[in-house]
């Protein structure tokens, strides 16, 4: 913290400060913890000039209450609530990170813990601080990744654990598997110890077991996204028709079974297209307030039939704080729609009458086809399977996508799910890994501005259904109510 910036901020309440007291602030506590120290000191303190003597009792008790709570959301992982009738998972009404370093050290130790016990299942770690009496061994161990650095026929990936750093040095086949790693993500390596690093045979992701079977369900689940109602691009006619399809007014056949048997619709965010989310957005919308914009949403929601289950989640052009993990709407917004929409946060697991769905709206897709080398726009489920096998929904910090360190990492995979369902990107594709299905469910907007600029190519108006035990899609664009 700046030491100006304490000075004024002492001086706004009357007070000189010693050198020293500004020294110690300095060093031990955070720019938003100073109101604290500040308030209290103006409680109790009645001289004009602040010294170490009256700062330092204070100052002892906040740290002090600062590390009990730390201590008790640790031992605390979330769990389950029932909203609406529907069990969910998420960050909602359950933040409790203030951008701190010690948020960031508790979500970073949070990060290592859950997934080394998904890699111990597997592999036996040695602690790295260990591998000096090892020379010549083979070992196992399991680290975060700190960096990786290609050198032609070889990379050297950087890994700690809690006691110390090693390099690990990848060769051919191993190597391609290097190249692809984001940086912080946790993986486990076999290798042996030469010297001061480790020569690796194999890398190991957390992952998810093979032996997952894919499940049966006696009803419809409807997957989509990116609805960005109050854009001008939005595709009234094309939703018009996927609401007439749901109340059964479209199609006979198969298509109109399938409407039939729909409980649940599912909704991965982007659900308005927000204000000022890119540059000269005012263009592209018709409806130029926020408020606004969710009031159309209702009532676009509305003409899905109230006997369906609408989950609805929110992504980076919603109303709600931009760093995942992102809590579900506002109450002022929440409150326009009907009982049937249950809202959830980003990312939120929702158990939907005993199929385990995770939702997330996709914002680190973006970076994840733009680093890693064979991803691409147009097949998307390639990118969802990698995340699973990472067991994390962002692995990479720092990029585009904000991370909110909270002190439980809510991004990382900890239940394998049956239906991982993300949006953001605005292209469709559906997959199947492991047993797992992967949906990115296109969107309600045809192609923008922006978008052309960036030559970003959507796939409207299709929507993924889950029913028995398998995956299809029904279109409402181009060819109309087709399903394949
Ligand atoms: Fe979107
Ligand atoms: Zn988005």
């Amino acid at each position: 913290m700046d030491s100006k910036l304490i000075i004024t901020k002492f001086a706004i309440h009357g007070y000189n400060v010693h050198p020293s007291v500004v020294e110690l602030l300095r060093n031990k506590i955070s720019p938003d913890k100073l109101d604290l120290v500040i308030e209290r000191i103006c409680k109790t303190v009645n001289s004009f000039i602040i010294t170490e003597k009256d700062v330092k009792p204070i100052l002892d008790s906040i740290l002090s209450e600062k590390r009990k709570d730390t201590k008790a959301v640790k031992r605390e992982r979330l769990s389950w609530d029932v909203r609406n009738g529907i069990r969910v998972k998420d960050v909602t009404g359950r933040s409790s990170c203030e951008g701190s370093i010690e948020d960031f050290i508790a979500y970073f130790n949070s990060r290592f813990e859950k997934l080394s016990l998904i890699l111990k299942k597997r592999i036996r770690p040695v602690q790295i601080k260990m591998l000096k009496s090892l020379n010549g061994e083979r070992v196992e161990i399991v680290g975060m990744v700190n960096s990786v650095r290609d050198y032609g026929n070889y990379a050297v990936v950087e890994l700690e654990d809690r006691t110390g750093v090693v390099n690990v040095i990848a060769y051919d086949r191993v190597k391609e598997d290097a190249i692809k790693l984001l940086g912080d993500e946790v993986i486990g390596v076999l290798g042996t110890v030469r010297g001061r690093n480790v020569i690796a045979d194999r890398l190991i992701f957390p992952d998810v077991p093979v032996s997952k079977g894919r499940r049966r369900i006696d009803f419809g689940v409807v997957f989509i996204s990116d609805t960005h109602f109050g854009s001008r691009e939005f595709l009234q006619r094309e939703w018009d028709l996927f609401a007439s399809w749901l109340n059964g007014e479209l199609g006979s056949g198969e298509v109109g079974e399938i409407a039939e048997r729909v409980r649940y619709v599912v909704v991965a965010g982007d659900i308005v297209d927000g204000v000022g989310v890119y540059p000269d957005q005012e263009k592209d919308l018709v409806i130029h307030d926020i408020y606004g914009q969710y009031e159309f949403a209702a009532e676009q929601l509305d003409k899905i039939p109230k006997d369906v289950k609408i989950v609805l989640s929110v992504g980076n052009h919603d109303a709600i704080r931009q760093a995942e993990p992102q809590p579900a709407l506002p109450k002022e917004y929440r409150d326009l729609f009907s009982n049937n929409v249950v809202h959830v946060g980003n990312p939120a697991y929702v158990d939907l009458d005993g199929l385990n769905v995770l939702i997330y709206h996709g914002r680190s897709l973006d970076d994840l086809i733009t680093k890693v080398p064979g991803f691409d726009y147009s097949r998307p489920q390639e990118v969802l399977a990698e995340l699973l096998k990472r067991r994390h929904l962002c692995p990479r910090y720092g990029e585009k996508a904000p991370i909110a360190p909270e002190k439980e990492d809510l991004l990382v995979i900890d239940e394998v799910p049956d239906v991982l369902h993300c949006g953001h990107i605005h292209t469709y594709g559906i997959g199947v890994y492991r047993g797992v299905y992967l949906v990115t469910s296109s969107t309600w907007q045809s192609q923008t501005e922006f978008q052309r600029k960036i030559n970003l190519k959507p796939d409207p108006g299709i929507v993924a259904v889950y029913i028995d035990d398998r995956m299809g899609k029904v279109k409402f664009y181009d060819e109309r109510n087709s399903i394949g």
